[in-house]
């Protein structure tokens, strides 16, 4: 099931996305009644997807995320791969949905892109046990793990670095039925492919990084976790357009822009 956040008029909403975009299953969305994080109920209504503008698909208390969990990332940068989950927190004003500008800001002169596959936490948790983590993931999405490299690198922690307005698209939807330990990881900048990577790489497990997470924090229904990103990070300019693509879930395509 993928589920899509969405507003169309003055109206938001979430519903279920139906449908494999070919002219006999055009994309329509299954409107839901209230929200994903309870048992679904559906209203009836369906909609043309091309006549709503997706949103990011939640609204996150907190956005975790982990680095250098891929060997072949952490290597270009000249780091070793974490021994154990080395966790960050993005805050929740660095969301953006499919198709929102990532903004340059004016205190860096070098943000790269980030590809990286998001769980979606789908209850209140606290210390989930790593085989019992599928209970608390609502499913997973694309994300853009958006870095001012230059200020992470002076900065020494990275707060500022990963933390600017608009630093964490998400989207386009969250995929629930996902294997996330065999799928593709891409991100193409101005239509070149500059990441591939592949989640059998990564040297945790889902289920550790949410054990690790919930370790420290209660998560809340919606709060994201980034996993990290493997090799090929570089820099956008200005006009560039990114899109982070994985297998299962679909694609996240944002424009970047300068002040
Ligand atoms: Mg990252």
């Amino acid at each position: 099931m993928r589920i899509a956040r969405f507003v169309m008029g003055e109206d938001v909403g979430y519903g279920i996305v139906e449908g494999d975009g070919s002219a006999d299953g055009p994309l329509e969305i299954a409107v839901i009644r209230s929200h994903p994080f309870a048992e679904v109920e559906l209203t009836g209504a369906r909609i043309p997807i091309d006549r709503v503008r997706l949103l990011a698909p939640v609204l996150p208390s907190k956005v975790l995320a982990f680095a250098r969990t891929y060997a072949d990332h952490a290597a270009e940068l000249g780091n070793e791969v974490a021994k154990e989950p080395l966790m960050f927190l993005k805050p929740s004003t660095s969301v953006i949905g499919p198709g929102d500008p990532i903004r340059l800001p004016a205190l860096s002169s070098e943000v790269h892109y980030e590809a990286e596959l998001a769980i979606v936490i789908g209850a209140l948790c606290k210390d989930v046990a790593v085989e019992r983590a599928h209970e608390v993931i609502l499913g997973y999405t694309c994300a853009n793990d958006v870095t001012a490299r230059d200020l992470q690198r002076s900065d020494g922690q990275w707060s500022r670095a990963k933390g600017f307005d608009t630093f964490c698209p998400l989207g386009p939807w969250i995929e629930t039925d996902l294997d996330p330990r065999e799928v593709r990881i891409t991100c193409e900048l101005d239509g070149a492919l500059v990441q591939d990577g592949h989640t059998s790489e990564l040297v945790f497990s889902v289920g550790e990084l949410v054990a690790f997470a919930s370790s420290a924090m209660t998560l809340l229904p919606g709060d994201v976790i980034l996993t990290g990103t493997p090799a090929g990070v570089g820099p956008m300019v200005d006009g560039s357009v990114v899109r982070v693509g994985i297998e299962g879930i679909g694609q996240l395509t944002n424009p970047v822009r300068g002040l």
